[in-house]
């Protein structure tokens, strides 16, 4: 039995386990957390599956397996969680070592269930302006955090 990468405490097989294995997230957070674990362990096809349709496109599954492969994944923090009805928001920061830079990844995700299954809609880094940290990305850079976006427009700005 090995503890669950997403930090929760329990083991894989109680907590991200299924979820990668196609059950439906019973909660937002429990999506976050199983995606999170889902680049830990290398297995893009939950993260790509559990986009909402409308930015699927956006999905850059090279690039993500890349970031997967090359990053160190320290461990993720859920800051704030909450849902109304079908939609949810999850406020988290991901700690990973990419390219000898500590990294930290804080968004604020909005999910929202369709069909019994959560997807990721969307998600605002830096919500609250965080302080910038000095690491050595390129500003044009894809950023190391696996978003698809630029780094400055990402976790740069
Ligand atoms: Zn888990
Ligand atoms: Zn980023």
């Amino acid at each position: 039995m090995s503890s669950c990468p997403c930090g929760s405490g329990r083991s894989f097989e109680d907590c991200c386990g299924p979820i990668l294995a196609g059950e439906p997230a019973p909660t937002a957070e429990a999506l976050m957390r199983s995606r999170y674990t889902a680049f830990v362990r290398h297995d893009l096809d939950h993260v790509e599956r559990t986009h909402a349709p409308e930015i699927r496109d956006d999905f850059n599954r090279g690039e993500a397996e890349r970031v997967a492969e090359e990053s160190e994944w320290q461990r993720l923090d859920i800051l704030r969680a909450s849902e109304e009805g079908d939609s949810g928001v999850v406020e988290f920061q991901i700690h990973f070592r990419r390219d000898g830079n500590d990294m930290r990844h804080h968004e604020r995700a909005s999910f929202r269930r369709e069909d019994g299954r959560w997807l990721y809609v969307s998600g605002e880094v830096n919500p609250k302006g965080e302080p910038r940290r000095v690491v050595k990305v390129g500003r044009n850079e894809p950023c190391p955090c696996g978003s698809g976006k630029k780094y400055k427009a990402c976790c740069g700005k």
